[in-house]
């Protein structure tokens, strides 16, 4: 038997499908869909999430309650033809173009050293 738009209930088209999950999660700016990487990983983990020629500074100033400032949101540098060039936060989850980071940033702003301000 053959269903016709009569048939369909509104329920029917109201369940998430995966795929716009992952959409959703994707901000403009990166190379490839979101959660399609390394089980886990996120883009401050890859080689290509950087600042943009070295001028961007890596981290916020110190929060206002006193705790450290955190890291900024940056580019990915990974070359793709067409791609938008803007800054997102650094635990988007990676894509499938992730190549991981051997010395990944830090989430929290490290403390200067003893006798500097
Ligand atoms: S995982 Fe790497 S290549 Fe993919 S969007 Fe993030 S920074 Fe770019």
């Amino acid at each position: 038997m053959t269903r016709t738009v009569a048939d369909t209930k509104p329920e029917d088209h109201l369940t998430k499908v995966p795929v716009q999950e992952a959409v959703l999660n994707t901000y403009l700016g990166m190379a490839h869909i979101a959660g399609t990487g390394p089980e886990g990983t996120t883009c401050r983990q890859c080689i290509f999430y950087c600042s943009r020629n070295g001028t961007h500074h890596w981290y916020s100033h110190k929060r206002k309650d006193g705790r450290a400032g955190l890291l900024k949101a940056h580019y990915c540098n990974r070359p793709i033809v067409g791609k938008a060039e803007r800054m997102f936060p650094f635990d988007a989850a990676s894509c499938r173009l992730f190549e991981p980071s051997e010395r990944p940033p830090i989430i929290v702003k490290p403390a200067p050293p003893k006798g500097v301000k």
